[in-house]
């Protein structure tokens, strides 16, 4: 489970539902095991840590190219 966050294969994939932008990080909370690969990741913009102020929308996903926060529909319903 904890290594399907990591799996940048399925990433590439996804896209925004706003603009369509495959240029997608995803977003991690809580404190994860860093990493060589998640250094490298965080510094290309695949992966944002999230911290602790996020409210009622728990957002997995932040769009690099329009900037927005979004769910997909396997984890929220969103579609
Ligand atoms: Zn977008």
């Amino acid at each position: 489970m904890r290594n399907d966050l990591f799996n940048t294969g399925k990433q590439e994939s996804l896209k925004c539902p706003f603009c369509g932008s495959e240029n997608l990080a995803r977003i991690i909370y809580g404190l994860p095991n860093f990493n060589e690969k998640m250094k490298k990741d965080i510094d290309k913009g695949k992966i944002i840590l999230g911290g602790c102020c996020i409210s009622d929308f728990d957002p997995h996903w932040h769009c690099n190219n329009c900037k927005r926060y979004f769910n997909f529909g396997e984890e929220n319903g969103y579609n």
